[in-house]
């Protein structure tokens, strides 16, 4: 039997606590009566430094019933790294951990599923979902061109798949071997490796309270996956550099013909243009190397990506 624990990580969800808590625990206390997991299997919210009442309910929670357990990070550190502290916090405490979003979007019935193939030698078990109905048709089309572009550029990306998913105690062992701090964990995942395999769902909407992920953190999470994975950016841009200089040589052997030719091309227009031009790349080009360095620049710093303050488990 599977000693489980449920990593769900929570910024400012007073709102939806109450009802994703009481799911949870209906839907673990239905898998251990029907045996699945094991009696001392265990939520465990992370508050992601929440400026509302989730650390309190969390609290209230973990005093009226031993299923449920509290990690509070010292501040604000966003999804990811609220998410990596759970994982890592609870890998030695369990044989495996699901990740879910605290608006339980994600399907928690399909736990039976990634249990069961957890038991049958799979270390890392996807959840992707099967259509994107719920989702606006903005946020469909370019979720999917970004995962196509993740996949052009490289990075091994689990079509559909967001952070839900069930990872091994040994799975999470080698992750923790990955150290780095811009942290896009849905591509980190599956260059672990070992045995995985998907289960798919329907997504819901969110019921009650909004979407911690405006359109500016979601573009960062997007650029972050594209940096963080893949130098390709950097090559493409010598390749741009030699494309424009091979233009240069057509122009300037054009010109030379039709100087000789006695018609010298006239042209403020042509030259102020390409000059606007190659300059707007040549910037360009240094800003996309400059994001590259400012990785290298945290990197080297290698602060810590969370710190925890309080960890309410079972013997406080
Ligand atoms: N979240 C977090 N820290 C943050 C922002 C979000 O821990 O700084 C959590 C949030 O509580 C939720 C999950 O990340 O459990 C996903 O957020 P949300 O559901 O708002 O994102 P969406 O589903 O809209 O992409
Ligand atoms: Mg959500």
């Amino acid at each position: 039997m599977t000693k489980l624990y449920i990593a769900v990580p929570c910024y400012n969800e007073e709102e939806v606590l109450p009802d994703s808590s009481f799911k949870l625990l209906n839907k673990m206390n239905q898998m251990v009566s029907e045996g699945k997991i094991t009696a001392d299997s265990r939520i465990v919210f992370i508050d992601d430094g929440s400026k509302d009442k989730t650390w309190e309910i969390i609290s209230n929670l973990h005093s009226e019933n031993e299923m449920f357990q509290g990690i509070k990070l010292s501040r604000n550190r966003g999804h990811q790294n609220a998410l990596l502290c759970g994982l890592m916090t609870l890998k030695d405490r369990c044989d495996a951990v699901i990740s879910i979003d605290a608006d339980l979007q994600d399907d928690i019935n399909v736990f039976d599923e990634m249990v069961e193939k957890f038991e049958g030698g799979c270390d890392v078990v996807y959840g992707v979902r099967s259509k994107r109905e719920t989702d606006t048709f903005f946020k469909r089309f370019t979720a999917e061109a970004y995962y196509k572009v993740l996949d052009k550029m490289g990075a091994k990306i689990i079509f559909n798949h967001a952070d839900f998913r069930l990872m091994s105690a040994k799975a999470l062992d080698g992750f923790s071997q990955f150290k780095e701090v811009n942290l896009f964990l849905r591509g980190l995942v599956p260059m672990v490796g070992y045995k995985s395999d998907i289960v798919t769902y329907e997504r819901s909407e969110r019921l009650l309270g909004e979407s911690k992920y405006p359109l500016k953190k979601m573009l960062a999470l997007a650029f972050e996956g594209i940096t963080s994975l893949s130098t390709k950016p950097i090559k493409m841009i010598s390749r741009i550099g030699l494309a424009i200089f091979l233009i240069s040589i057509v122009m300037l052997i054009y010109f030379v013909v039709r100087f000789f030719m006695g018609a010298t091309v006239q042209g403020w227009a042509s030259l102020a243009v390409s000059i606007w031009a190659i300059g707007g790349l040549q910037l360009l080009a240094i800003g996309v190397i400059g994001e590259y360095i400012g990785k290298i620049y945290l990197e080297t710093k290698a602060r810590p990506r969370y710190i925890v303050e309080t960890y309410l488990d079972d013997e406080n």
